[in-house]
């Protein structure tokens, strides 16, 4: 058998293009510009490099978005009161600060720091509980990003059995969260895996949608997987010159029945959803002005 390829560059400039839709309507009708405010700190090439991606697609779709950069040595006081500047800016309407951050400031203290309200990553607890009882304000942008992919493929997820590796608060725990609810592109029987996971391949081997989300190139083997299976790969690891994901895609290719590749899959599909994200920020807050 050889996979379908869910291309997710293309699944998500269509998103996008509906986005930049919305966008305008909401502008004309409004008079406000969304604005997705970044923050920065330090001077990490990849993470410069993914806040870059995420302006460009926001000026795409004509939302605005301001770099805020910070010196790799600003205390954690000082991102705090950016953050709080930010809550407070009635034009700011959405916050990204970009992980990881460096070691001198603790993270967690920044993230819940952001007003819930413009949390667009869907960082903050009020947030991560209202998803989790099934009520979203906002969804996490990457697992969101992965059930749109199964949703535009047309897999059966009601039922089926989807089993995903990593149980990390960004990806892992709310992408199984997800899975399990009622909804379309969920209703599934989830079982999450990490690293105290016994005999992971045999459990691998029971599922129907696997979302490998661990941070190890090539890890989910063609042995691992159930003939038949679909396969989302949310690792981004670098080899070399190479960008590589959690599975070993040309073997896995030719086991599961669909398959995302790296770079091309899921990515671009993370970077959609925190477009959406911001707009769903702007109307929340342009309705409770
Ligand atoms: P974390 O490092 O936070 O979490 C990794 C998870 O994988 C942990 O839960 C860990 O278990 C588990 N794990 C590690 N080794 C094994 C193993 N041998 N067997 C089973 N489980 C294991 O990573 P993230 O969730 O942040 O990211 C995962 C990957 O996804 C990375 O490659 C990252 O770059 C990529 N990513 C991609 C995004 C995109 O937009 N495409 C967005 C975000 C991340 P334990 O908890 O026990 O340690």
């Amino acid at each position: 058998m050889s996979a379908t390829i869910i291309d997710g560059k293309a699944i998500a400039a269509e998103l996008r293009e509906q986005l930049a839709t919305e966008v305008a309507a909401f502008t004309d009708d409004s008079g406000i510009t969304p604005h997705l405010a970044a923050v920065l700190v330090g001077e990490d090439p990849a993470s410069a490099v993914y806040v870059r991606n995420k302006q460009r697609a926001c000026e795409k779709a004509s939302i605005r978005s301001t770099l805020h950069r910070l010196a790799a040595e600003t205390t954690q006081d000082e991102l705090l009161a950016l953050v709080a500047e930010l809550n407070a800016d009635p034009n700011t309407h959405g916050i990204l600060v970009q992980l990881p951050l460096p070691s001198q400031i603790d993270e967690q203290s920044v993230l819940d720091a952001v007003s819930p309200i413009k949390d667009v990553d869907c960082f903050h607890a009020e947030n991560v509980g209202l998803m989790v009882q099934g009520r979203p304000r906002f969804l996490p942008c990457t697992p969101a990003g992965c059930q749109q992919l199964l949703l535009a493929s047309g897999t059966q997820v009601a039922g089926a059995h989807a089993v995903v590796l990593g149980r990390s608060e960004i990806v892992g725990k709310p992408m199984g969260m997800m899975l399990v609810q009622r909804g379309a592109a969920a209703n599934a029987t989830v079982t999450i895996c990490h690293s105290r996971t016994a005999n992971l391949a045999e459990v691998t081997r029971q599922a129907d949608i696997i979302v490998a989300a661990i941070g190890k190139p090539n890890f989910v083997t063609a042995d691992m997987v159930k003939p038949g299976a679909v396969v989302i790969d949310v690792g981004i690891n670098r080899v070399g010159e190479k960008l590589v994901g959690d599975v070993d895609y040309e073997a896995v290719r030719n086991v599961a029945s669909a398959i995302t590749p790296v770079p091309g899959g899921v990515g671009p599909m993370t970077i959609a959803m925190l477009l959406k994200n911001t707009l769903t920020a702007a109307r929340l807050q342009a309705a409770s002005a």
